[in-house]
């Protein structure tokens, strides 16, 4: 996605970061993960969504290519918080392969950016956000129904992990 059109910046709310709770239980006979991030309690399959990246091609800066899309792939190592990409090794996303990215303008020498992943599960708790205690990164979970469809196969259900945060500009073209 090349511009802000009907993304609206996030309220900021300022909570710590909660601790992940996991645990396993059975559902459709075969089993989940369930795991809780804030206020939010997702279920996910793991195996579903790995085989569903392995399928992907590649991320959504890579298939814009635009200015600001390469941008955000050329800082992608470290845009993400290890809690973070930690909570992707999870859920069997590959950080690599963002669903969607999008950018919202400058905000004094930074840029507002954010984007989503794809996975495989259900959500269960309220629609809440969780910052980073280290950084303004901010993520949650949301019903991917209201998103485009994926690139590959996640199955009946399919949630988002969105995030937001802020990025210098790094490349040599200008925005
Ligand atoms: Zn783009």
């Amino acid at each position: 996605m090349t511009s802000s059109q009907n993304v609206k910046w996030p309220v900021l709310d300022s909570h710590a970061l909660s601790q992940l709770h996991v645990s396993s239980f059975l559902r459709h006979n075969h089993a989940m993960d369930q795991i809780q991030v804030g206020q939010q309690i997702i279920r996910f399959d793991t195996d579903r969504t790995r085989k569903a990246y392995a399928l992907m091609e590649r991320g959504d800066a890579e298939r814009c290519g635009c200015s600001y899309c390469r941008n955000f792939s050329a800082q992608r190592s470290t845009v993400y918080p290890q809690n973070f990409r930690s909570l992707l090794e999870q859920l069997g996303i590959d950080p690599e392969k963002e669903g969607e990215v999008y950018e919202c303008g400058p905000e004094n020498s930074l840029r507002l950016y954010g984007g989503w992943f794809y996975f495989a599960g259900e959500l269960t708790g309220p629609d809440e956000r969780v910052t980073d205690s280290n950084s303004d990164f901010q993520y949650w979970f949301a019903d991917a129904k209201q998103y485009p469809a994926p690139a590959v196969d996640f199955g009946k259900s399919v949630m988002s992990l969105q995030f937001v945060t802020k990025l210098p500009w790094i490349i040599s073209d200008q925005p």
